[in-house]
């Protein structure tokens, strides 16, 4: 009875389980009356977390809550952290490994905790695959403003170091993945942070798992030599121990291991066996107060010779990471090369944690509700660094953070990582990649779901970008990419398609106005007299008949002045007529009768020529032109006497927008197949709008064809394409 009453209100009975306790007693607690306060919110975090992962094993087939979030905790308890980050590492896999909600642990947890699960949960949604070295400096960065508290960062390598202590119960490939991506962002990460003890830990797990042979073989080595080793060492710390008590120093004085990594890295870098490694000894000594740490260090070069050039002094002129220690390497009583770090409590834990330790030095004294600050923590930080670096300016350079603000970092299918200005779109992306992508971008996907083109991009999304031979920009994308890059060169592509059409119109406006004149002799005169009127090219004076700079009477009166007479004026304005309707867009509609009127396409069905159409006369607005079974027309049939018959007049090559709205499932390369299929019947894609609604993927697609023929040829062999439901065309 006892035993499940403990089990169930243990906060009453006073009977936590062990590994409870154990995490609780590391916690230090700065004011003691909220003891039992701390007591209780923990134990909540503890048997919520319990529950939430319940029946979760690891791999290794232990309890995943008790093996893995309580070992993270911990980790953070023992880098002293404060409670509620530590809180933060108990929850930090409920949200991405159960149903719970980020609200939810916000109600329980408050907003602190909250974000913290939120940001760890959104870091691991980040995938790095290492491609390059450049890539994974982007990454740190993708890494620290998705983060947005060091809290979450700290967080995240606790977890980092638990699963790679645990790493060995992953397959192979999984192993060689998350040891290389501990690598080539974790390390330098850890680096940069300041972080030393976690980034030597690190270090030797990677070895581990990359380099296993020669792993174990220094590892064996030490082993069997750490007798020897110890002796050494206690040899020169015994008469240090006794000169120091001397000077009433109360000092921690201790021999540690020298990392596997750092060990194989000057095998490696001085062409040396393990035998011939000789400075693998050494000792830390920590103190309380910094000019103690320079009475530490006069005693040893007392009873020791120093080796000059290995001396450094990190306390007078800290790392830019923050890291400060003296370093001196003496020779011992039998010769052997020791190793010597002495560095103050503070310094030490700065070793370990890195910028983290400043971090909560701060929070102590203040703050705790305005993290709110999208980068603030980070300026803070600075801030903090800048009154203890010599250097701070090589430290907002390793952090690169100066333009956290206002760029993010998105991912290729591929993994590479690009960075884009705040508000960039798939368009964007697109044209960052390669100008032709741009200009033949189709659609996109984001994190494997198809999206607006006009869709803003996130931190740490995925972008494919879909692309078609036919595709081509239009103005619309003009509204909303934001890089110069792509607003060039969408600027460039429009103007020349406007050139090209204003040389085709402009060559077709000479030709009619001369045929009508009677003057098509003039022709071949025309086309060989453009620098007369002060143009470089035939093109060019196209092109300004084309956009109505220069009139055709304008230029027979300048060739042949003779035959102006002979022309009526009559003749020319028809001419102008024409010069009017082939700049519309309506061209191609004859009406019966009336001629020179507006004409306007009925956005509700928008007719293409095979279309039965028929016109309706507006009041003051022209005609609109409608497809006889429009559904619009039963209500203007009212007025009968404005209806009139029209058909289609279509001689050049002219294109007409439909609408189609296409209904699919949602499946892996059926879009690409879709606007294959279209394109391949050499019809152009306007534009393409797509919403994903539980897996099933609804289009409207305004695509460009010729007649109904084609348009129906078109239909009919989409919808022969595996997933697609149906196909039909619709207006506005
Ligand atoms: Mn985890």
């Amino acid at each position: 009875m006892a035993n499940t009453l403990s089990r169930l209100i243990p906060q009453i009975i006073g009977e936590y389980p062990k590994s409870f306790i154990t995490l609780f007693d590391k916690i230090s607690i700065s004011s003691s009356n909220n003891e039992d306060e701390i007591k209780q919110t923990l134990w909540r975090a503890y048997e919520f977390g319990e529950s939430c992962h319940s029946g979760q094993k690891r791999m290794s087939g232990k309890p995943y809550f008790k093996d893995h979030c309580v070992s993270v905790a911990n980790i953070l308890a023992d880098w002293k952290m404060d409670y509620i980050t530590i809180i933060g590492g108990l929850l930090h896999d409920t949200v991405e490994d159960s149903n719970i909600s980020i609200d939810r642990i916000k109600k329980l947890f408050g907003k602190d905790v909250a974000q913290m699960v939120d940001g760890v949960t959104k870091l691991g949604h980040i995938e790095f695959t290492s491609r390059q070295e450049k890539q994974a400096g982007n990454f740190m960065k993708l890494l620290l403003s998705v983060a947005q508290d060091l809290r979450v960062v700290m967080i995240k390598f606790a977890d980092r170091l638990h699963n790679m202590k645990t790493l060995h119960y992953m397959s192979r490939l999984k192993q060689h993945r998350t040891a290389r991506e501990t690598r080539d962002v974790y390390i330098p990460l850890a680096h940069r942070l300041g972080m030393a003890a976690v980034k030597w830990e690190l270090e030797d797990l990677v070895m581990a798992t990359l380099h296993p042979k020669k792993y174990k073989e220094i590892k064996s080595k030490l082993k069997s030599t750490k007798r020897q080793r110890e002796k050494i060492i206690n040899q020169v710390i015994d008469p240090l121990v006794q000169e120091m008590k001397k000077f009433d120093l109360d000092a921690k004085i201790f021999g540690r291991p020298k990392s596997i990594y750092s060990i194989y890295g000057k095998m490696i870098r001085r062409e040396k066996v393990f035998e011939e490694i000789y400075d693998l000894h050494a000792i830390r000594v920590l103190v309380k107060k910094p000019e103690q740490c320079y009475l530490i260090l006069g005693l040893i070069h007392q009873l020791y010779s120093p080796v000059q050039e290995r001396f450094k002094d990190f306390i007078a002129n800290a790392k830019t990471n923050g890291y400060q220690s003296i370093h001196t390497t003496v020779i011992g009583p039998n010769g052997n090369l020791i190793e010597i770090q002495i560095r103050t409590f503070k310094m030490e834990k700065t070793a370990e944690i890195g910028v983290a330790a400043h971090w909560r030095y701060k929070e102590e004294k203040d703050l705790s509700s305005d993290l709110d600050g999208n980068v603030k923590w980070l300026r803070e930080l600075i801030e903090l660094l800048k009154s203890e670096t010599a250097d701070p300016n090589e430290f907002m350079h390793l952090l690169k953070i100066d333009l956290f603000d206002d760029e993010i970092f998105v991912f290729t299918p591929k993994g590479d990582l690009f960075r884009l200005p705040k508000n960039a779109t798939p368009i964007d992306f697109a044209f960052h990649i390669h100008s032709q992508i741009g200009l033949h971008c189709l659609g996109a996907k984001i994190n494997h779901k198809i999206v607006p083109l006009n869709s803003v991009l996130k931190n740490g999304d995925r972008v494919e970008i879909l692309t078609s031979p036919t595709q081509s920009p239009s103005y619309g994308w003009l509204k909303f990419v934001v890089t110069s890059k792509a607003r060039t060169l969408i600027n460039r592509y429009l103007k020349s398609v406007r050139r090209k059409e204003c040389i085709h119109i402009g060559a077709e406006i000479l030709a009619k106005s001369l045929k009508r004149s009677k003057l098509t002799s003039l022709l071949k005169i025309v086309n060989n007299s453009h620098s007369d009127f002060g143009f470089k090219t035939n093109d060019e004076l196209m092109e300004a008949i084309g956009n109505g700079k220069i009139t055709v009477k304008q230029i027979v009166r300048k060739l042949n002045p003779q035959n102006l007479s002979t022309i009526s004026n009559e003749e020319f304005e028809s001419g102008e007529k024409f010069i009017e309707q082939a700049r519309s867009k309506t061209a191609g509609i004859k009406l019966q009768g009336i001629t020179d009127l507006m004409v306007h396409f009925g956005k509700c069905c928008n007719p293409i020529p095979g279309d039965e159409m028929i016109g309706f006369i507006t009041r003051g607005r022209g005609i609109t032109v409608h497809q006889s079974k429009c559904k619009s027309l039963p209500l203007l049939q009212k007025e009968t006497d404005r209806l009139v018959p029209v058909e289609w007049d279509v001689k050049r090559n002219e294109n007409f927008n439909v609408r189609l709205k296409v209904t699919c499932a949602d499946r892996k390369g059926g879009l690409k197949e879709l606007t294959e299929c279209i394109s391949g019947q050499n019809v152009n894609i306007a534009s393409l709008d797509l919403k994903v609604v539980h897996g099933l993927a609804k289009m409207i697609l305004v695509i460009q064809v010729r007649n109904l023929r084609q348009l129906e040829r078109v239909i009919k062999r989409a919808s022969l394409i595996k997933g697609i439901d149906s196909i039909e065309r619709v207006g506005r």
